[in-house]
């Protein structure tokens, strides 16, 4: 139980979990077996810092090991506790099997407030938590893949490479050990972007569904919808800032820690962003209307309402009250148990967690997949794509020119056309496939037996029938 009174977040997933399950035929063992979290490591380390040791906590949670690597973030913040890794690590176990990436659910975290020390201090606390953890292969190619959440980013995880590859030197595929890094560390490009993205797709996908829609009470297009968004970090930003710029909706609120920002013509995301990375904060933001206690414009009218940034924001105190007949999971856990039970009530759709964030994570994946075939995506081909499509854009231009046809290709299209795929338009392009496929799957269920009335559920029944299935191959 936490504080007030509702079940902790692990508890809370397992409960959502046991929805499911319940609906399912598997044996008693094994559903146990793919519940419990296989293990969790703490380790406690010091680390000098100005002029005294200072010591830290962290976790490694490993939930599920039936594919391997184990894959899973590490998050720094204060409020970093097993419970909570467990709960994380659990949701990647689901989140990667509902999205095909080969992989099983851990999740990492360090008891830290990041914005308390400078960039050099931070460098040598990650490397020393690093280095337990790699000591352990708790990090390593081929066991343990953390990859950036809440509090870390690029930076970190370059860190964390480099670390790895200082204590195994011969390791050719070293730098598959982490991902999230920086492109000229290994990293791959649109990774930074895409768990944000991802969410993009997502809605993109559940409104080319007249069908699901409807169960929302929405009609038309993303065009112009009103858009509350909490957490303008990585994943909050990322979204909002291409849902209004590529999908003209309207972002008429965005909540962060110091408070919230509202305006129903919509807001300048990008412009709010470069506000919060100057001033540090969003108070004193020129063009919008500021309020110093931000939570309960979660309960305001929108069509859309994007929770982005941590566990627990929605819960039995304030779910009756929210208005949004559409709720995108962007954040881990944002929804408790007992919360997602008075929306459903309330026929509030809720496009959940394990597969609205799951554009980090497939993004990791094709990082992880170029870095252990040391090469980049489209280096082979992108030329030879260019060239086919040269040839057919001179073909139809001498066509044109002999049969005296006056066709013309529009400069616009012949620009697109002869640009053969870079390595981001691969990897959106592979993002964009994953979640659509990802969504039908829960769709079949969603839509296919009359015993599952929500989108959560049927994830988890996907999620869990693929874990089970690779349990049983294996003769457990
Ligand atoms: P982040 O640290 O980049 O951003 C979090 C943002 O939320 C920050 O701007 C912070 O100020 C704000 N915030 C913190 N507490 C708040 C509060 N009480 N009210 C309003 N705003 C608050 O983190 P992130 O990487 O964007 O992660 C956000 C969520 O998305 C987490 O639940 C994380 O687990 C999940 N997630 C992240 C990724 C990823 O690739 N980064 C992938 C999948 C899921």
């Amino acid at each position: 139980m936490n504080r007030n009174g509702e079940p902790s977040f692990r508890d809370s997933v397992d409960l959502m979990f046991n929805r499911a399950v319940r609906l399912m035929d598997l044996s008693p063992g094994l559903e146990q077996k793919i519940r419990v979290c296989n293990s969790t490591y703490t380790v406690r380390f010091g680390v000098r810092l100005r002029g005294k040791i200072e010591t830290f906590t962290g976790y490694r949670s490993v939930h599920s090991e039936h594919m391997e690597p184990v894959k899973g973030g590490i998050r720094y913040a204060l409020s970093v506790n097993q419970d909570e890794v467990e709960a994380l690590a659990a949701l990647m176990t689901y989140k990667c099997a509902l999205v095909e990436t080969p992989f099983g659910g851990s999740k990492g975290g360090l008891c830290i407030d990041p914005r308390a020390w400078d960039e050099h201090e931070l460098e040598q606390i990650t490397r020393r938590f690093a280095y337990e953890l790699i000591k352990r292969d708790l990090i390593h190619p081929a066991q343990n893949v953390p990859a950036p959440d809440m509090g870390t980013g690029e930076r970190e995880m370059a860190w964390i490479a480099d670390q790895y590859m200082r204590m195994n030197t011969t390791d050719i595929n070293g730098r598959a050990c982490v991902t999230g890094k920086p492109p000229h560390a290994g990293g791959i490009q649109g990774r930074v972007e895409a768990t944000g993205r991802g969410v993009q797709y997502a809605l993109q996908e559940f409104f080319r569904h007249p069908e699901d829609m409807a169960k929302a009470g929405l009609t038309g297009g993303l065009e112009g919808k009103r858009v509350i968004v909490q957490g303008l970090g990585n994943v909050g930003y990322h979204a909002a800032k291409f849902l209004s710029e590529e999908d003209g909706c309207k972002i008429t609120a965005i909540i962060e820690r110091d408070g919230g920002l509202q305006s129903d013509t919509g807001l300048d995301v990008e412009d709010v962003r470069q506000w919060m990375m100057k001033q540090g904060t969003i108070k004193g933001y020129p063009s919008a209307a500021f309020t110093e206690n931000g939570a309960p414009l979660l309960e305001g009218e929108c069509d859309i309402l994007i929770p982005a940034a941590m566990e627990g924001v929605i819960h039995q105190g304030n779910a009756a009250n929210i208005k949004a007949p559409l709720i995108i999971e962007a954040a881990n856990g944002p929804i408790t148990f007992g919360a997602d039970e008075i929306l459903r009530e309330k026929g509030v759709v809720i496009i959940p967690d394990m597969y609205a964030n799951a554009g980090g994570v497939t993004v990791s994946y094709f990082e992880w997949v170029k870095n252990l075939s040391h090469i980049r995506f489209g280096r082979m081909q992108r030329r030879a794509e260019e060239a086919r499509s040269r040839l057919l854009v001179e073909e139809l231009e001498r066509l044109s020119a002999d049969q005296h046809l006056g066709w013309t290709l529009s400069p616009d299209f012949k620009e697109k056309f002869l640009t053969g795929s870079d390595e981001l338009a691969l990897v959106r392009s592979g993002l964009d496939d994953t979640m659509r496929t990802a969504y039908q799957a829960m769709r079949e269920i969603w839509h296919g037996r009359g015993d599952v009335d929500d989108l959560r559920t049927a994830a988890y029944i996907v999620s869990i029938g693929r874990v089970a299935q690779s349990y049983r191959s294996k003769g457990l």
